[in-house]
């Protein structure tokens, strides 16, 4: 089985999952293409892009976690958040690795009895279904990031891509760098791990429930209808798009002391969750608990 699986969401938009760990999306112009995000790295992601269009890719990461650019260095042209320029020269700490493999693998394991149980895919999706990673993975050499950017983006900043725009907005909260990339003319919104249906991670040290709640505040307030919200951990493009305001309420009721759970992310690492319909919020107490994102 491929590492990636590759659906056409529309005649200018392809997603490109890694099913269970992150979806990079890739948005065609008339003359360049933007691939949003490299993914993990585990498996090379430039053969998929180059066998889905002849342009010239733009790579834009949303921010510098190392699910999203593990791929930066196959990619020329590489545009981040001008908060992601230091960021991005760091590496994922080898026990943070470690620690996101040793909690995937049973997750693999009993993804082989999910599969078996629902061959034909009609209750799970391929594009959620971990898979075992590609023969030749070699876990103790995978080292994302240390790959500079070769322009950074600021707040307004626009990609052109020919007959259509990307604007920069910058949307810190998840972590202290990110963006989302909006095209105005056709209502399509990228948002990194700013919107997330199911968990949204706002519990590290680095992110900011504050912040975050800005900034999706600022996406609700969009001059344009937004038409589809392409996220990064969702493996579709979602036309709800009432999950900005649901996100939104979800972020408010928590700044307002909302009953938690205490929950686990996909590190191991305690938190508090605070589910309200398709948005579960994790969150922490504020003081440093957690463990650092890059070296
Ligand atoms: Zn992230």
């Amino acid at each position: 089985m491929d590492w990636f699986e590759v659906r056409q969401v529309n005649r200018d938009l392809w997603m490109i999952a890694e099913p269970g760990h992150v979806v990079s999306w890739l948005y065609l112009g008339s003359e360049f293409a933007a691939l949003i995000d490299s993914g993990t790295g585990i498996a090379p992601i430039k053969p998929v892009v180059e066998a889905l269009t002849n342009l010239p890719v733009k790579l834009i990461n949303t921010h510098y976690h190392f699910d999203h650019i593990g791929g930066n260095a196959e990619f020329t042209e590489r545009l981040a958040g001008e908060k992601a320029e230091a960021l991005l020269l760091r590496h994922a700490p080898r026990d943070l690795l470690q620690r996101y493999i040793d909690g995937l693998l049973p997750l693999i394991a009993k993804a082989d009895a999910d599969r078996a149980a629902d061959p034909d895919y009609m209750a799970l999706t391929p594009e959620l279904m971990l898979r075992p990673f590609p023969a030749g993975f070699d876990a103790k050499a995978w080292c994302p990031g240390g790959v500079a950017a070769t322009g950074l983006l600021w707040e307004g900043d626009e990609i052109d891509l020919g007959d259509r725009k990307l604007r920069v907005i910058e949307t810190p909260g998840h972590s202290p760098d990110g963006i989302c990339l909006f095209d105005p003319a056709h209502g399509v919104l990228f948002v990194g791990d700013t919107l997330i249906e199911g968990p949204l991670y706002a519990h590290y040290d680095e992110s900011s429930l504050a912040d975050l709640a800005l900034s999706v505040g600022k996406l609700a307030r969009l001059e344009t209808p937004v038409q589809a919200i392409c996220s990064g951990h969702v493996a579709r493009a979602i036309a709800e798009v009432s999950l900005i305001a649901e996100t939104g309420q979800a972020l408010q009721q928590v700044a307002q002391g909302a009953p938690y759970r205490m929950g686990r992310d996909i590190f191991g690492y305690g938190l508090r969750e605070t589910r309200t319909g398709r948005v579960w919020v994790y969150h922490s107490d504020g003081k440093a608990s957690s463990f650092p994102l890059h070296d």
